[in-house]
């Protein structure tokens, strides 16, 4: 999947959504104009709806103040009071601490990265991803996109935020203004653990040598079964684009793989594509829905044009499916173990074919194109296998859970 920088998103993002089969989405907003409005009592404010993907009428918000270290933080849309909590400008409190921002077009995500820990916001969704970590924000109170007075800007919970980055916050009610300090002593970063020496480790079997094995046919274990392998992208949609790569081109052979050792279990499987066309998001979801196939895995590979070194695999679900949650933590969990790679977890999101799909739908994402080493380890044949092994182990270990 492509993963667009947020200041050079307009062009990219509408290729992606187009690819998506999404209406244009508004960016995420810059945040280097500073305030010109009054910031007294309140503000008028549009608020962007992820479900509808438009803007909601303008309303009117409380104005709340941030000092952060005695110094106001002003952006031109100002924090603002929403279901009892202060939205704030993404940027600004986490720029002002030298964390930066990534924007990941494609799945309406923000990536905080401080120091060496992740915090992962989703527009509209009440959890975000803190350190690996699911955690609802408070209130269920999400980040979402503002509009004011012709300027746009990523909202995000102030507390949680200001939480996460180690920094003290008093809340002054008779004046709305939150005071950020940054305590030193306070500041996150867990000291060392001293690690405990390994265990002495069981003896080794000794190797009996015998003649050598015949390739053993896998284990019917899938049989019966029928699954939906959608190899992300294809024809002019060729997805996230890299150094002359081209992502529809990585996704294509591991999902061709994945469909191989499937049916080598006994499964049925239903591909999308089986070759480099394009097929639109809504028909791969209705040829899985006209199939009745039981789960639908589809493939992709992320990026992100901001952090060159960001690495490792996601796999999505949409939001409040629990047996694609299941399926999908299934098949994270193996393919981080068959490849070795950096464990993001779970994200929750409404993409076309998860959404549009009938049955438990996930969308694996193989890893970051635009990290140099990562994007050289995807298109090596040898660990495509690994991932499409650890894809199809997963499936199978989500879809024989519970079987003698
Ligand atoms: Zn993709």
């Amino acid at each position: 999947m492509k993963t667009p920088v947020w200041k050079r998103a307009a062009t990219l993002l509408c290729a992606l959504t187009m690819a998506l089969g999404l209406n244009p989405l508004p960016a995420l907003a810059r945040e280097d104009v500073p305030a010109a409005s009054d910031r007294t009592g309140s503000v008028q404010v549009s608020l962007f709806d992820e479900g509808e993907r438009s803007y909601l009428p303008a309303q009117t918000l409380q104005v709340i103040r941030i000092l952060m270290e005695g110094e106001e933080l002003t952006g031109s849309v100002p924090a603002f009071l929403r279901e009892g909590r202060t939205l704030f400008p993404l940027r600004l409190v986490s720029e002002a601490l030298g964390a930066t921002v990534d924007w990941l077009g494609e799945t309406r995500q923000a990536v905080v990265t401080w120091e060496d820990r992740h915090l992962v916001f989703t527009l509209g969704s009440p959890v975000a991803l803190a350190d690996g970590e699911e955690q609802l924000l408070p209130d269920g109170v999400g980040p979402c996109l503002a509009s004011s007075a012709g300027e746009e800007r990523t909202m995000v919970p102030l507390r949680f935020l200001a939480e996460w980055l180690g920094l003290q916050v008093r809340w002054e009610n008779a004046t709305r203004t939150v005071y950020l300090t940054t305590g030193e002593e306070s500041r996150p970063g867990e000291p060392e653990m001293p690690e405990e020496p390994e265990p002495p480790g069981e003896d080794e079997p000794p190797v009996i040598p015998g003649y050598p094995e015949e390739p053993e046919r896998p284990a019917q274990t899938l049989k019966g079964f029928y699954v939906a392998v959608d190899a992300g992208h294809g024809g002019y949609s060729t997805g996230a684009l890299y150094e002359g790569i081209r992502e529809k081109d990585i996704n294509l052979p591991i999902a061709l793989r994945v469909a191989e050792l499937l049916e080598e279990r006994g499964c049925r499987v239903l591909l999308t594509r089986e070759d480099d066309r394009f097929v639109d998001l809504y028909d791969r979801s209705y040829m899985a829905n006209d199939a009745g196939v039981d789960i639908f895995v589809s493939i992709h590979a992320n990026a992100s044009e901001t952090d060159g070194d960001f690495q490792g695999i996601f796999t999505y679900h949409c939001p409040g499916a629990q047996r694609a949650k299941e399926l999908a933590q299934a098949v994270q969990n193996e393919v981080v173990q068959a490849t070795g790679a950096m464990d993001w977890g779970l994200l929750a999101e409404r993409f076309v074919v998860l959404k549009a799909t009938y049955m438990p739908a996930i969308l694996v994402e193989t890893g970051f194109m635009s990290c140099h080493e990562e994007l050289m380890r995807l298109i090596d044949p040898e660990y495509q296998e690994k991932l499409a092994q650890g894809i199809a182990r997963g499936i199978e270990a989500y879809l024989t859970a519970g079987q003698d």
